[in-house]
């Protein structure tokens, strides 16, 4: 049997990742979503285990220490990291699963699993990308500063990426990296 794709979805944060990979993850139901641990508190609607495994600092430098996280980045004022076993599992029974990080934490994973598939997303402009962030006014004003100069350095970095995605619409978006997917497991030689 051969093994599952492992897909990283990464790009600025406000880029539309959450939105895109949930769409995707409805269109495609046979790919499986990691969940991440992370130190921030939850948002309104988030759910423990469901969008993230919210942990204390003290939980998460333990996860650390165990090894029990396949990445982790500090990203502004928290720690973000991947639950290690999970993908790997997924992976050996020979699901794909979608993994949706920041840039630092995706150029680690290419570290561990360069046979991995990297998507960056990126926005049409960083103007819009402001918009998006401010839009969703959940963040204070030096926290959207801070992240917009995050996404300046990250967009940087996409030429580590094998896929550049533009997310216009959500829709385009998903169908693109859907045709991704295809493409990847019609590949003869990685
Ligand atoms: P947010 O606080 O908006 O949910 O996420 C902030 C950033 O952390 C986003 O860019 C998100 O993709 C990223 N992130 C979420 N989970 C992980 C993870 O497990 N590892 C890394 N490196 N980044 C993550």
């Amino acid at each position: 049997m051969s093994k599952g794709l492992l897909i990283v979805l990464s790009g600025p944060s406000g880029v539309g990742k959450g939105t895109v990979c949930s769409a995707l993850r409805k269109r495609l139901t046979g790919l499986v979503y990691s969940v991440s641990a992370t130190t921030r508190s939850p948002r309104a609607g988030e759910q423990h285990g469901v969008n993230y495994f919210f942990k204390s600092r003290d939980e998460f430098l333990t996860m650390i220490e165990n090894d029990q996280l396949l990445e982790y980045a500090q990203y502004v004022d928290n720690y973000y990291g991947t639950p290690r076993d999970f993908v790997e599992q997924t992976i050996e029974a020979g699901n794909d699963i979608i993994l949706e990080i920041e840039v630092q934490g995706a150029l680690k994973v290419k570290e561990t699993f360069p046979d991995g598939v990297f998507i960056f997303l990126t926005p049409p402009s960083i103007d819009e990308l402001r918009e998006r962030i401010v839009g969703r006014g959940t963040e204070t004003a030096s926290v959207i500063d801070n992240r917009l100069s995050v996404a300046e350095d990250e967009i940087a970095l996409m030429r580590h990426y094998d896929y550049s995605v533009v997310n216009d619409e959500v829709d385009l978006a998903c169908m693109r990296i859907e045709s991704i997917i295809v493409a990847e497991h019609c590949r003869i030689v990685k």
